[in-house]
């Protein structure tokens, strides 16, 4: 991804070193938004930014039946990458993590009907239903969490996500997400400390749009995304370099 040097999130892992697992990670609001905005992501948008080869189960050959159908049998004016690349409305608050790295997810510009002022659409010049008049004027959207009109299109950075930033939260590796609390952390800490030859480690890393991607795809797939991601990535880059 191209905009991998921009964006990092900082997160803190307590892992078993010895058992190459993560027990869980103390994480900031920034990263809980990020993970909790993968919610928010159109099917067609995941498998994009995945690639179709590797989805689990069988999408991808239904993602793939759709680049490959021939335009003359689509029905006029209708366009694949609606199927294929989905725009994420600016509204539904995505991370700005996931959204610098998905190129195909561009903010959508609306447009009205200068004439009437009943449309908007957000293909630019086609005609009002109302009118028949070219719409062309272009709008800058609002997010509807900005309560007073000082706050516009450009305090998406600040005002974006969904979790408070005070507070710290605790994910497991199976992706339970809770506020941060002595007791949890240290039933969990107890809970894996009852096996046998357990090493515990604090390790920091950082996430940026590779490890974003890697993420997702691990949620979709395995009970052990933090591992699979954080530690065995250097196995896997390993196994990838013999192949
Ligand atoms: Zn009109």
């Amino acid at each position: 991804m191209a905009n991998d040097g921009d964006s990092k999130i900082t997160l803190k892992l307590l892992i078993d070193a010895r058992g190459q697992k993560v027990l869980f990670a103390e994480a900031g609001n920034d990263f809980i938004d990020f993970m909790f905005s993968t919610l928010i992501l159109p099917l067609g948008s995941i498998i994009k930014l995945i690639s179709p080869a590797t989805m689990v189960g069988s999408i991808g050959k239904l993602y793939k039946s759709v680049e490959n159908l021939k335009e003359t049998y689509l029905i006029p004016n209708r366009d694949k990458a609606a199927l294929l690349q989905p725009t994420i409305p600016c509204f539904a608050g995505a991370s700005p993590l996931l959204l610098a790295g998905a190129d195909a997810m561009n903010q959508i510009t609306y447009y009205s009907c200068q004439t009437c002022h009943k449309r908007v659409t957000s293909a630019k010049n086609i005609n009002c239903p109302t009118c028949k008049k070219v719409m062309s004027g272009e709008l800058d959207f609002v997010l509807p969490w900005s309560s007073s009109s000082s706050r516009g299109v450009n305090e998406w950075d600040s005002e974006g996500g969904f979790v408070k930033g005070v507070i710290t939260y605790m994910i497991t590796d199976d992706l339970e997400v809770t506020p941060m609390s002595a007791i949890s952390s240290i039933t969990l800490i107890n809970r894996f400390s009852m096996k046998k030859d357990v090493l515990l480690e604090e390790k920091v890393v950082t996430v940026g749009m590779n490890e974003g991607l890697a993420l997702l795809e691990a949620s979709l797939e395995s009970q052990t995304p933090l591992t699979d991601v954080f530690l065995a990535a250097s196995i896997k880059k390993a196994i990838f370099k013999e192949m």
